[in-house]
């Protein structure tokens, strides 16, 4: 099949030189794709108690199709689901949701470093490697809220507590900005742990503050419910900020604005 799956494929033409460790391509400050993962990066910064960081950069993260065909097929089967028939924008209720995870490289802390390591700890490459597996769910943290499922969030403040550097060196926090087909939601405000699947006719869980949550978040249960598209770079340190800014410069050729 030569189709090319979607903009995040290696095949698009506009991937020309990305491939197997090589995932990563920074984002022009001036792309609207850029503005759009900002804004929602800001506004989902709800804790009251954490400064607001500074974005210094957000990478694109290519996948091979064998990666990205099996998202599409989910997205296919779930659209035939009754509960979203009269769905008309965004049918399968797809969604750009945070996700932090530790880092134990120095991937992305600046534009240059953007192959992937070979660190069986580091999951931040392994998922952007090869995407998310349900299976590893919980084996960082005990207590799953709403069970056995990958876990996802619209707050960026909320997946910050989950973004552990474990490099030393580095002095820039990521998260991954994951496409999550979200389907029919099951709303709930209570913790759900023994949760494998979600309740029959949806597609999800999506767990609303009020009662035992004080964020929301959003839980699939199936692999290929969710890929990483794209990796957001953020934190205060004044001097990583002035190598991006060089950088995206000469690879831009655009001035920035001071
Ligand atoms: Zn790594």
């Amino acid at each position: 099949m030569s189709t090319i799956i979607d903009e995040f494929s290696f095949d698009h033409p506009e991937n020309k030189g990305y491939g197997k460790s090589k995932r990563l391509r920074l984002l022009s400050s001036s792309n609207p794709q850029f503005s759009t993962i900002e804004k929602q990066f800001y506004k989902g910064w709800k804790h009251p108690n954490k400064p607001k960081p500074k974005v210094h950069a957000i990478f694109k993260i290519l996948s091979p199709d064998s990666i990205l065909r099996p998202y599409h097929r989910y997205r296919a089967l779930i659209l035939s689901s009754p509960a979203l028939r009269n769905r008309t924008k965004n049918p399968a209720n797809e969604q750009l949701l945070f996700h932090g995870t530790n880092r134990h490289c120095t991937l992305a802390e600046d534009g240059s470093r953007i192959r992937l390591c070979i660190l069986s700890k580091c999951n931040l490459c392994s998922v952007i490697r090869n995407s998310f597996d349900v299976k590893k769910c919980g084996t960082k943290h005990k207590f799953r809220r709403f069970g056995t499922g990958i876990y996802t969030t619209a707050c960026s403040s909320k997946a910050d507590d989950y973004a552990l550097n474990a490099d030393e060196s580095t002095k820039l926090r990521v998260l991954l900005v994951s496409r999550v087909i979200v389907g029919n939601p099951h709303k709930r405000r209570q913790n759900a742990t023994g949760l494998t699947e979600p309740p029959c006719g949806h597609h999800s869980v999506v767990g609303e503050p009020g009662i035992d949550l004080n964020y929301e978040e959003t839980v699939v249960y199936d692999n290929d419910a969710i890929r990483p598209a794209y990796l957001i770079v953020y934190g205060d340190t004044p001097t990583s900020k002035s190598k991006f800014r060089s950088l995206v410069t000469a690879l831009f050729k655009t001035p920035l604005a001071a």
